[in-house]
């Protein structure tokens, strides 16, 4: 700890803060009743603040921490690229650390995305999508698919753009008059389902409401856009994974792109590299198509990509639609660009981040891990307030049945008194753990999350 740190301490931090940092996703005076929470350090899946209070970081910091903080391998990656290169502007030129990271995630990604187009941070990626998706239909002669497609209860960043194909209220009310409104086909979350509808069924009846949109209006549209069997800021509403193979051949039928957003649910995070692999082989044999998993046009990154260290995001895509810009002409080029397009120390973390997945064999041992978190959660499965409890890799969520209307901020602050990073979307508790979490602290995680629930239902 710093002299400087130890001078001001929690209280010392918080006032400052509040004088002089406008914090995201918040209602400022908020902060009067429940105070920000100033963290000192970081080690594994813990976060310390400046009275040695600790707090397991179990939604991994906004989605982004995959092998813990201050990683001691993705730490030395980066000292490393400091001494080496902090950054170059990627118009005109190129590094080691961008060529490398683009050919070992066209290795990993769903066959066929060999292209690799980066930003810094994931409402960008969209952005980045969304434009190139129109554009390529303008350079191939159809300039009116310019129309964007998403689901219901859509999360795909804030950016205005961005913000056009999320279907969150909350966050789009204030600026309605700023957005182009486009449609939403209902979301295949399970949650929704008739009673008795299996979630597969239920998938398939919401891909019949997508072609039904797609054959009246796929002149208009550029793009479908998607996140990949988990809609993360809806509150990790789930899908069946039939519903993926269907969006893939519907766009198809119809020639409109489909963009999966895996900024949040890439990079291992639903039991897969990508979520797009999940896609099963249809059982309707008229359907078939042979194969396991999609690719789509589009694939968007962020978040993990970097283990949690630095903002990076990339847009990965098909040669055709490369193609599709190649030629003489600079306007028919990708004319997108961020200051810190490909930066040298986020591309060297994603490397750094990508060893970790094959030395350590992340993916199998995650298998394991939420074998065990599954079991050991019974009881908060079981448990009288709670309702929906869901799974689908490292992800679980469930509703909580709370006489609290204030529930998300309440179960926050005792959490933090559980020694507990919980941040509720509404009424759901969700665990995004970092994948190296251990099974004394998945210990820990849960039977304090049912002192939680028993506490607030
Ligand atoms: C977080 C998120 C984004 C936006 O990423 P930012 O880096 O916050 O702009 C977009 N799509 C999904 C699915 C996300 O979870």
């Amino acid at each position: 700890m710093s002299d400087k740190a130890h001078q001001t301490g929690n209280n010392g931090l918080l006032a400052r803060s509040l004088a002089a940092v406008w914090h995201p996703c918040s209602q400022m005076k908020h902060y009067e009743k429940f105070p920000l929470l100033p963290i000192a350090r970081g080690s594994g899946v813990w976060l310390h603040d400046y009275d040695n209070k600790r707090y397991l970081d179990a939604v991994s910091s906004w989605w982004v921490n995959l092998f813990g903080h201050c990683n001691p391998r993705i730490s030395a990656a980066l000292r490393d690229q400091l001494e080496t290169l902090e950054h170059v502007m990627l118009a005109g030129f190129t590094h080691e650390p961008v060529v490398q990271l683009s050919e070992r995630l066209r290795e990993l990604a769903p066959k066929g995305l060999g292209h690799c187009f980066y930003a810094s941070d994931g409402a960008s990626a969209t952005e980045i999508a969304l434009k190139m998706s129109a554009h390529y239909w303008r350079n191939s002669g159809k300039p009116d698919k310019v129309q964007f497609l998403s689901l219901e209860n859509s999360y795909h960043g804030e950016t205005l753009g961005a913000l056009s194909v999320t279907d969150v209220a909350l966050f789009r009310t204030a600026y309605g008059a700023l957005i182009r409104q486009q449609a939403t086909v209902p979301s295949p979350d399970w949650c929704k389902a008739a009673a008795g509808e299996s979630a597969e069924a239920y998938a398939l009846r919401c891909a019949d409401a997508l072609e039904q949109h797609l054959q009246q209006h796929h002149a208009q549209l550029a793009a479908f856009i998607i996140e990949p069997l988990v809609q993360g800021a809806a509150g990790m509403a789930m899908y069946h994974p039939i519903y993926l193979r269907r969006a893939r051949q519907l766009c198809d039928e119809y020639d409109v792109h489909l963009i999966a957003d895996e900024i949040a649910v890439g990079m291992g995070r639903t039991g897969t590299m990508f979520a797009c692999e999940q896609a099963p082989t249809l059982s309707r044999p008229t359907f078939f198509q042979g194969g396991k998993g999609i690719t789509p046009d589009f694939l968007c990154l962020s978040k993990g990509i970097t283990g949690g260290y630095l903002p990076l995001s990339v847009v990965m895509t098909r040669d055709e639609i490369y193609q599709a810009f190649y030629g003489d002409e600079i306007k028919s080029g990708f004319l997108h660009s961020h200051s810190y397009t490909g930066n040298p120390l986020a591309c060297r973390a994603a490397l750094a981040t990508l060893d970790i997945f094959t030395k350590d064999n992340v993916l199998v041992k995650n298998r394991s891990k939420a074998a065990y978190l599954n079991e050991i959660a019974i009881p908060l499965h079981e448990h009288r307030a709670v309702r929906n409890w869901r799974n689908t890799g490292m992800i679980w969520a469930f509703e909580v049945q709370s006489p609290h209307a204030d529930f998300a901020q309440r179960c926050f602050a005792l959490a933090l008194e559980h020694e507990l990073l919980l941040r509720p979307i509404g009424n759901t508790i969700y665990f995004m753990p970092p994948y190296i979490i251990s099974e004394s602290e998945m210990d820990l995680l849960v039977s304090r999350t049912l002192r939680i629930v028993n506490q607030l239902s």
